[in-house]
């Protein structure tokens, strides 16, 4: 199916909307991988309403990580990906190794210790750095590092609410942008540094929030500011 073609069947359909609801989780979830970028910019169609009754179904409503993952302002992408590591579901070096494949352990980011998604995400000396350049841009301080205390001090951090979700956003932002350059030294042999890779994290959601603003939404703005001061 071709981009323009989705474009079209979601603007003019929501016999279409009923079809994706329908379909088994694994192809819901590889539509919004393949068009996530397009369902953020498409009118009345936010991540909650293509998705949301399969998601809380199977994320399960009493997993209290939920919200940190399926929130208002979330790049479904970028959720998908989150939500994958909360799992622990993608192919880090050390899954790898335990379904028998020969690879090298070590963590392509840093090279000083194996490749886990908690090391990834962000006792990583390479991850660490963007992570902290992240919460110095929202101006929060005292973040941890640690993939489970991430998890519990989300929710818990007294910032205003705009602010609870640009910082969603940073996270999610990190794990997605911090495991695209993982793949990117894993299969092409290039690499950014933590600057660039922070830079790429702040542009993206620079832009998601002005998608926000011209879909009428007025926490866009909200969201932007602590983005952009
Ligand atoms: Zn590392």
């Amino acid at each position: 199916m071709r981009m323009d073609g989705l474009s079209l069947m979601l603007e003019q359909s929501d016999k279409f909307f009923s079809t994706l609801s329908s379909l088994p989780l694994p192809c819901l979830l590889q539509m919004i991988h393949r068009f996530g970028l397009l369902m953020v910019f498409l009118p009345g169609i936010s991540l909650q309403k293509l998705c949301g009754i399969k998601l809380a179904r199977i994320s399960n409503p009493t997993k209290f990580w939920a919200p940190l993952v399926w929130h208002k302002a979330a790049i479904p992408r970028h959720a998908i990906t989150s939500w994958l590591f909360i799992l622990n579901r993608n192919p880090t070096l050390d899954r790898l190794s335990t379904w028998g494949f020969d690879v090298e352990l070590d963590c392509l980011l840093c090279g000083l210790a194996h490749e886990t998604r908690n090391h990834l995400f962000f006792t990583c000396a390479f991850s660490a750095e963007v992570w902290k350049l992240i919460t110095q841009r929202l101006q929060i301080s005292s973040s941890p590092l640690l993939w489970d205390q991430i998890l519990l001090w989300l929710p818990t951090t007294s910032v205003s609410k705009h602010k609870k979700l640009a910082l969603l956003q940073g996270w999610q932002g990190a794990i997605y942008e911090l495991w695209k350059e993982r793949n990117r030294r894993f299969h092409d042999g290039l690499s950014l540094s933590p600057i660039t890779v922070t830079r790429l994290i702040i542009s993206t959601m620079e832009n998601k929030c002005n998608a926000m603003i011209q879909l009428g939404l007025k926490r866009g703005s909200s969201i932007l500011k602590c983005w952009i001061t």
